[in-house]
Order: C-alpha cells, then structure tokens, then sequence
C-alpha cells in the first residue's frame, strides 16, 4: 500500500508502528492483556504472533488441526516450528479430537462442501480455546484484503447484520471473547515482507478444500481492481469504516442471542447453537449409515 523504499529494519518498525497504531485507534488490548493469537501456518497470522510479541504484548497462538489431507499436518507442524524458534506458546487442537470428526469426514457425511461447516468450527473452538484460558482479547490474521472481499460480498447481496458488524474489533458479548484485527490495514505483501525479513517460514499453500470458493474468486477480482488503480481497497475500506460512525445504528434490530443449552455457545437459534446442531446430526446421519 504505501510503495517507501524501506531497508530491513525500517520496514519492520513501519510494520510495528501500523499494527500498534491500529490496536491503540480501535482500543483493541493492552500491554497486560493476555491475547491469544490464532495462527493457520500462514504468513499473515504467523507475522501478526511475532509482531505482537515483538511489541511487548503477552501471546499464545492457537491451532486447530482440521484434519484436511496435504494441508493440515503441514501447516501443524509449520506452527510448532515457528513457536520453538520465537518463544511462542502454541496450543494445537484437533478437530477430530474434540468435536469426533474430521473436516473431510463431516463433508463426506453430510455430503456439503467443507467450505461450509469450515468457518462455523474454527470460530466456535478458538472462542472455546480462549475462553478456557481466560484470554482477554482473541486475534486473527485477517489482512485489508480479507476484510474487503468480505465487506464486498455483503455489499452485493445487502447482508445488513453482518455490515452492523464488521469492525476491526468486537466487543466481548455473551460467552464470546473479544476479538480483534490488528492487521485489518496491512496488506498481504507487507505480511510477506515482514516474514522474509524475520526469518518466518510459512505455508504457502493454498487450502486444497477450497480452490472453487467464492469468496476467493471475489478477493482475484479485488486485487484486479487494485491493480488497475493501486489504492482503490485502501479507500473501499476506510470509507466504509468512516460512513459507519456516521450513520445512528440505534434502529437497527439486533438478533437475539442466548446461550445454547448444550454448550452454552451464543447462538441467535432458538435452543442449539449450530455446532452442536451438526454434532447431532452427523451422529444420526452415521447411525442410520
Ligand atoms: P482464513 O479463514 O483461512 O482466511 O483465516 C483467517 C484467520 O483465521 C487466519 O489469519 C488465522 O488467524 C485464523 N485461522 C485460520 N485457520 C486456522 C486454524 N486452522 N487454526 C487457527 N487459526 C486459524
């Protein structure tokens, strides 16, 4: 985004100061909080652990091992090896382990991409994670192109609940920790830069679940867009960001939230929120074979 010709250590200060500036904007953590940070074995969410620890901040990474063939153990292995060389505590999970099945299993039993229970899981067990250690704030990886193609898919189809919330930060609400984008205006490359430069190794591999997702197809059409005027996603989100103080959200009918009576997850259902739905449907789906 910004095109400086920086030298190592200049680039990595100019990356330090953007994701402190952003945390102290938004009102994201402080030094005495305990945050944890969840990494997929990326360059972003790998970038994001060693930056904060770098700023000073208490970090504990966590990992879910979703069980996907050629990329899960990867990417497990990945996160081990970046939280010995920098000191960083990383939690693994797997999947299969806490919920009974695998992501290529659910996907075979229920016969529905695994795209589509994917999201659902990790939010439900990094949730879990941090709360079962008291974190203060959770963080992911989420870089300005992530939030773009998001913010532009909701746009195309008018999905006003989830316009009211996309932020840089959510509060802490009902059974749900606080969560934060520190890298909500760092671009990808500048993820890349920094990586190179800290001596990060990363995966770079696409998710091989996920090669005919849409919301990948909408983030090759932003970065066309990007390309042909540079800044152009720079302006898409900030804007959006600078209309929403403007505009009263008062009105705005919020969805009811209660906890699910089987795990206490927030959920807008009215009973189960919809992980234990699926875990109950993929036990009678198995049991009627
Ligand atoms: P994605 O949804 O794959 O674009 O990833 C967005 C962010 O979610 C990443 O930057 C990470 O912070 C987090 N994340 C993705 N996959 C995992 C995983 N398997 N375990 C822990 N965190 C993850």
């Amino acid at each position: 985004m910004y095109n400086l010709p920086l030298c190592r250590d200049h680039f990595i200060s100019f990356f330090h100061k953007r994701i402190r500036e952003t945390i102290e904007k938004y009102k994201m953590f402080g030094l005495e909080d305990k945050v944890v940070v969840a990494v997929s074995g990326g360059k972003d969410s790998l970038a994001l652990a060693l930056a904060l620890k770098d700023l000073g901040y208490s970090v504990i990474g966590y990992f879910l091992d979703l069980g996907i063939p050629e990329g899960s153990a990867f990417a497990r292995e990945t996160v081990i090896r970046f939280g010995e060389k920098f000191s960083i505590p990383v939690h693994v999970e797997e999947l299969r382990s806490v919920f009974g099945y695998s992501l290529v299993q659910i996907s075979e039993i229920m016969r529905r991409p695994a795209c589509s229970f994917c999201g659902t899981l990790k939010r439900y067990y990094m949730n879990r994670f941090a709360r079962s250690i008291e974190a203060d704030v959770l963080c992911t990886g989420h870089t300005m192109f992530d939030e773009a193609t998001v913010l532009f898919s909701n746009v195309l189809q008018w999905k006003e609940e989830y316009l009211f919330r996309q932020l840089p930060v959510l509060p802490e609400e009902q059974g749900l920790t606080k969560k934060a984008k520190p890298l909500a205006f760092i671009t990808e490359r500048e993820t890349a830069i920094y990586c190179f430069f800290k001596g990060i190794d990363y995966l770079d591999l696409p998710c091989p679940l996920s090669s005919g997702a849409k919301s990948r197809r909408v983030k090759l059409r932003l970065l066309q867009l990007e390309e042909d005027s540079p800044g152009t996603i720079n302006r898409f989100l900030k804007g959006f960001y600078s209309f929403k103080k403007k505009i009263n959200f008062s009105s705005f009918n919020k969805e009811d939230i209660q906890p699910c009576r089987e795990c206490g997850y927030p959920t807008t259902a009215d009973r189960f929120c919809s992980v234990c739905r699926m875990k109950r449907k993929l036990s009678e789906n198995v049991s009627r074979g």
